[in-house]
């Protein structure tokens, strides 16, 4: 029954999604986005989220930019599960989303906050700054080498 190229159409949409904290990726990149799923013919969808974390005030945004977009798109019915079980972790970022994020001159996430590395001079002489930065989500850095303030992506 299912369509797999439908499946990939609606995956396309959701990619379209910015994330509320960082617009330079979507909920797709930042693996917020788990499974979707068409239930009958009438299009009617389950998406399965997993927030990146427990009271992240962007809980509720996520699911209200999710509906938004597929309401958009021609799916006026939409379940959205949260499914906190395994927990999101900084790790389902992509290589290719920690590349952009790198880009942008916000320092990925890396494993225990140990190595954080300086976007721009990828210099790993940084010193924390502030516990936030620009949003909750991340933390205020400074480079001891290039002397450049930048956004961590915290480690959750
Ligand atoms: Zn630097």
């Amino acid at each position: 029954m299912v369509n797999p190229e439908h499946t990939a159409q609606i995956w396309s949409i959701l990619e379209q999604v910015p994330d509320p904290e960082i617009p330079i990726i979507n909920l797709v990149e930042l693996g917020v986005i788990r499974e979707v799923e068409i239930l009958n013919d009438q299009n009617d969808l389950k998406i399965t989220i997993t927030p990146t974390y427990t009271g992240c005030p962007a809980k509720k945004l996520f699911e209200d930019l999710i509906l938004e977009k597929l309401h958009e798109n021609g799916y006026p019915k939409v379940e959205i599960i949260s499914k906190l079980n395994p927990a999101w972790t900084t790790e389902w970022l992509s290589e290719k989303t920690k590349e952009k994020l790198m880009k942008e001159g916000i320092s990925p996430p890396t494993i225990g906050d140990r190595i954080v590395q300086c976007p721009l001079c990828k210099s790993e002489n940084t010193k924390m700054v502030s516990a936030f930065g620009s949003t909750p989500c991340q933390s205020l850095y400074t480079c001891n080498e290039c002397k450049e303030p930048f956004n961590y992506f915290k480690c959750h």
